[in-house]
């Protein structure tokens, strides 16, 4: 296991996020405050419509909290303007979703290369990390195939290998294997967790899944708008 370092690597200080509807103000986030550790993995469950989507999309720098600020590494980033948002996402963040957003024009080793390039990577250096990532997640050998032609377990390995091809500060999932049946959800969750430990990377992960979520360092759940710790290993009251 990558040793977790004293270092805060994403940090939440009094974020709110409300959303307004016609007649009503839904509040999902109230003074919210998280610290996630550098190399550590923390689980986020909670039920459906709790706010997780939020949460991670706020601490993903893809919405805007109303107030408060996300911290990562040593930026502040309230007062970060888009473009600037926009450079962080892309170099220090990576995100897994519940569908694998493939481009589907390209290959799986295409998909890994585009970030990388993006950030101004050539071409080569680009492809061998790509084929050592999806070596490394024993994909390797369908590296050439386009992401039609790739089963629901593969095309997500793929998706989890991109989002870590420009080794982020902290990678962000959101149900990355609830889309899966539960021996590939597995297989998957394993290989994500094996990286993510072998890189020192740091993880905040959604999922309902309990048995996945024990075999991270810490839960947290939402409770009145504040991120809280969770105790699997209690039954629920
Ligand atoms: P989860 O990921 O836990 O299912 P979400 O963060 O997606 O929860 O949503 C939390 C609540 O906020 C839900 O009730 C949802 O309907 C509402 N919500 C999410 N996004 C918006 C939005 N853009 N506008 C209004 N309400 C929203």
């Amino acid at each position: 296991m990558a040793a977790m370092s004293g270092e805060p690597i994403l940090q939440l200080k009094n974020v709110c996020r409300s959303y307004h509807e016609a007649d009503r103000e839904l509040t999902i986030l109230k003074d919210a405050n998280f610290t996630l550790m550098r190399g550590e993995m923390v689980a986020l469950v909670a039920p459906s419509g709790a706010g997780k989507s939020t949460l991670l999309h706020t601490a993903g720098l893809l919405e805007k909290p109303d107030s408060g600020d996300v911290i990562l590494g040593k930026t502040s980033c309230a007062q970060l303007d888009d473009d600037e948002r926009t450079a962080m996402r892309r170099n220090d963040l990576g995100f897994v979703y519940q569908f694998h957003h493939l481009l589907p024009e390209f290959t799986a080793l295409e998909n890994v290369m585009v970030p990388q390039m993006l950030r101004g990577l050539s071409s080569k250096v680009a492809s061998q990390r790509a084929q050592n990532l999806l070596d490394y997640m024993r994909i390797g050998p369908r590296s050439s195939h386009r992401p039609s032609e790739l089963s629901g377990g593969e095309q997500q390995r793929v998706a989890i290998a991109r989002a870590v091809a420009n080794a982020p500060l902290v990678l962000f999932a959101d149900e990355p294997t609830g889309n899966l049946d539960p021996s590939t959800s597995s297989y998957v969750f394993q290989a994500l967790e094996a990286l993510v430990r072998q890189s020192g990377l740091s993880a905040l992960i959604a999922t309902h899944n309990h048995d996945l979520a024990r075999r991270m360092d810490r839960c947290v759940t939402l409770k009145d708008g504040k991120i809280v710790d969770l105790d699997l290993r209690k039954p629920a009251a």
